[in-house]
């Protein structure tokens, strides 16, 4: 399995990716501005052709663009709505200027409107922004802890979004092993894992599966919280993510570190342990 980390984008989009040579990831993952804002900083033409062109210089893939936390595309607020939509579409067409090929969202909440509209209400943000922005880049919808009203967090609901995508070619799935595992889906034996992934098969379609967020879980199964923790210091556990990078065809598809952060020692750490888990031969 090929493996990465996100990376802080303080020193660019080229500081990101110089931080992946460095770290010794084969993908990586970053924000295309500020994760917690709503305002864009205007990105010079000149800053997407460096990029593209270090990157050519690199065996780096994928480049994975995530999406900012604010955006709700799932909202009944008009205004946030409509926020959301704009910030989805800058963001999506920044990763596709830089040539990233995935780009990972969260799907959202609803405030107490039904799933179903809410689920109409994220297909239709989708259906705007893929007429709107064209590129290389892989639209992926990513599993949530489903905490509170948060949607898609089954894998139902991610094959029913999927279906009322009108680009189906476009988009995918980003599985999160801690969301996952937050929402109900055993990711910590071999037993869960496998029914996990016979239900990806049956309701979405492992063709959809385009990237794994490895993270290990501080809350238990079924819990709904969504807390990072170190590869094999939560409640998934070693057994699992071995499962995982081993798996005859699962293991062909990206795995990325959202992993807590002191300082790049963290990613090192976390990198060794699921490499040491992947049995050579
Ligand atoms: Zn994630």
């Amino acid at each position: 399995m090929r493996l990465g980390a996100h990376l802080s984008i303080k020193n660019g989009f080229e500081g990101a990716l110089s931080k992946a040579v460095e770290l010794g990831c084969e993908g990586f993952q970053m924000f295309v501005g500020n994760p917690r804002g709503w305002t864009r900083k205007p990105i010079e033409e000149s800053e997407y052709h460096k990029f593209i062109e270090k990157r050519a210089e690199t065996d780096i893939w994928p480049v994975v663009v995530h999406l900012s936390y604010l955006p709700n595309p799932a909202s009944e607020d008009e205004e946030l709505y409509h926020k959301s939509v704009l910030t989805l579409a800058e963001d999506f067409r920044r990763a596709n200027r830089l040539g990233a090929d995935f780009f990972v969202f969260h799907p959202g909440k609803s405030k107490g409107s039904s799933m179903d509209m809410a689920m109409e209400r994220v297909a239709d943000a989708v259906n705007l922004v893929l007429e709107e922005v064209t590129g290389p880049t892989v639209l992926l919808f990513e599993n949530q802890a489903g905490a509170g009203t948060e949607i898609a967090a089954t894998l139902e609901s991610l094959g029913d979004l999927i279906r009322r995508v009108k680009y189906p070619e476009r988009v995918g799935v980003c599985w999160d092993t801690c969301h996952a595992f937050a929402a109900g889906y055993d990711m910590a034996t071999e037993e869960g894992c496998t029914a996990v992934f016979g239900g990806f098969e049956k309701y979405i379609g492992l063709e959809y599966l385009k990237l794994f967020h490895l993270n290990d879980s501080m809350g238990k199964l079924g819990s709904g919280l969504d807390r990072h923790q170190h590869i094999g210091d939560g409640e998934i556990g070693l057994t699992g993510f071995s499962w995982l990078v081993n798996h005859a065809t699962l293991s062909r598809v990206p795995g990325i570190l959202e992993t807590p952060q002191k300082d790049d020692g963290d990613d090192l750490r976390n990198l060794a342990t699921l490499r040491a888990l992947i049995k050579k031969g």
